[in-house]
């Protein structure tokens, strides 16, 4: 695929890996339409449509979203025309949602031209995710490492003390890399052996930029 951009694109990445501020960057400078099931989910959710009662309803009963549903809220939310590009940031995140995804693909006339996999170890996911700060009164936010307050725990712009968000809490962070361990994983592994020619990886374990860099040459975009 060397100088090959793709056209629709699916980037994975583990929580920490620094995937999803990644894929707003390419989606800016080169025309990719971010496709996030999570976002679709919580705007329906929201809305209150009949997608959004029916996803309550599975998740009040502790079910994981259903496959048909997700099917369902892309081609809801979803009239790409011959012109768009497509970014999938995390999806599909289980082996179920590969055949969604094919599904989808069929329904739709479009294939996935490349899998992009931000490879970052699970040690620089947990350690990145657990030095992540936010100020509960302005919302501003730090990194202990990479952009650190100039007064320790302590917010730049009030001084009011900084906290972790809810979902750095260490429990939280090493069950979503378990959870990513268990079910994503597979995922790669299943496109490495059924389209290896379509897999590409950066080495997500670098300072954002070079992670950029080397994702644009990856994918034959500069
Ligand atoms: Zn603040």
């Amino acid at each position: 695929m060397p100088g090959h951009a793709p056209l629709h694109l699916v980037m994975f990445g583990r929580p920490g890996s620094g995937k999803s501020s990644l894929a707003e960057r390419l989606g800016k400078e080169f025309g990719y339409q971010l496709v996030r099931t999570g976002e679709m989910l919580r705007e329906s959710v929201r809305k209150g449509d009949s997608i959004g009662v029916r996803l309550a309803d599975q998740l009040s009963t502790g079910n994981l979203v259903s496959d048909e549903l997700i099917l369902e809220l892309l081609e809801h939310n979803l009239r790409p025309s011959k012109e768009s590009k497509l970014l999938f940031d995390g999806f599909p995140r289980t082996l179920g949602q590969v055949s969604v995804l094919e599904r989808f693909e069929n329904s739709l006339g479009f294939k996935v031209d490349c899998f992009l996999d931000v490879a970052v170890s699970r040690e620089d996911a947990v350690a990145r995710m657990t030095c992540r700060r936010v100020c509960p009164s302005c919302g501003a936010t730090y990194h202990l490492i990479a952009k650190p307050p100039k007064v320790d725990e302590t917010c730049d712009v009030d001084g009011v003390k900084l906290e972790r968000r809810k979902d750095d809490a260490i429990d939280v962070v090493n069950y979503r890399q378990k959870v990513y361990d268990q079910q994503t994983q597979p995922v790669i592994d299943h496109y490495r052996v059924a389209t290896p020619a379509l897999c590409r990886a950066v080495n997500g374990n670098q300072a954002v930029d070079a992670v950029y860099r080397d994702t644009v040459r990856v994918l034959g975009l500069g």
